[in-house]
């Protein structure tokens, strides 16, 4: 079987991600909220990254009531965050753990609906910033303490616009781009000198606030709920993916 049906087709074993610490960007809330959970339920310690902390600590209720390992709550931005700030979460976390085994990235901002010719150039980058450069400079800080665990895994979330472009979504589909071609270089740089593992999921059409605010005229309930990804992002940020590294997984393949 190839990578692929084995992600679509697997089915995470009790504690698959026990005592290993996974870090999820954007766990407040839709696709990111769901695969906390999922990871918390799998015996995972999360640290639950977002701008929203209201929502956060929902997160964070929710994991202390089903009995999951204690998570942790970083409230940032990351439209604004800063090499700084950065730099800060990444001793927080060697401090309180010292390795970090999972890095989930899920934020995501979708932008205006418009042609390249009226796209203004301020959100254009604001929507570069949390969906491409986040995501490198996050790695970037990260990779120390993802060098320590042995079997680190860091997943990119890619999308099919950014594999194909389309009219009116401008700035999203180029960073989706751009934030594939970053997984690619960075499992490439890590082939031979480190175990970290880098790959992309594009979880396709699911049931979320960005899904309803790209098709406003779509019932939700003719879409995937994000808690029907739990088993992949399992299969991807756990020991099934092990050795597996620069490819583009598809949640939901056309047939
Ligand atoms: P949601 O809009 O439901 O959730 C996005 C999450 O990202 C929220 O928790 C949001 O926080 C957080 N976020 C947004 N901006 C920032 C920021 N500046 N700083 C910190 N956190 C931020 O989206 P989805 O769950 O649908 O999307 C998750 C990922 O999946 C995204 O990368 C998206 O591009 C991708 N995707 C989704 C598809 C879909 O159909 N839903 C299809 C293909 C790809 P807050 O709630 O506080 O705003």
């Amino acid at each position: 079987m190839s990578h692929q049906s084995d992600f679509l087709a697997y089915q995470a074993p009790a504690n698959s991600l026990n005592k290993r610490v996974i870090v999820i960007t954007g766990a407040g809330d839709g696709i990111g909220r769901a695969v906390a959970l999922a990871c918390a339920g799998a015996g995972a310690t999360v640290v639950l990254l977002g701008r929203t902390m209201q929502k956060l600590e929902a997160v964070y209720d929710e994991i202390e009531k089903t009995g999951g390992a204690q998570p942790a709550i970083f409230p940032i931005n990351l439209e604004s965050a800063t090499e700084q700030d950065y730099k800060q979460l990444k001793e927080v976390l060697n401090e309180e753990f010292g390795c970090i085994d999972g890095l989930l990235h899920n934020a995501g901002k979708l932008g205006p609906n418009t042609s390249i010719e009226q796209y203004n150039a301020d959100q254009w980058q604001a929507v570069m910033q949390v969906n491409s450069t986040a995501p490198f400079m996050l790695t970037q800080a990260l990779l120390p303490l993802l060098k320590q665990s042995g079997d680190a895994s860091v997943v990119f979330t890619g999308s099919s616009v950014g594999h194909h472009g389309r009219a009116y979504w401008g700035a999203y589909a180029a960073s989706k781009a751009a934030t594939e071609n970053l997984m690619q270089t960075l499992a490439d740089e890590h082939s031979e000198q480190s175990s970290i593992r880098f790959n992309s999921i594009n979880p396709g059409a699911t049931r979320t606030q960005m899904r309803s605010a790209a098709y406003p005229a779509e019932h939700p309930s003719d879409v995937t709920p994000p808690e029907a990804h739990a088993n992949k992002y399992l299969y991807l940020l756990g020991p099934a993916s092990k050795g597996i590294s620069g490819q583009q997984f598809i949640a939901q393949p056309k047939p």
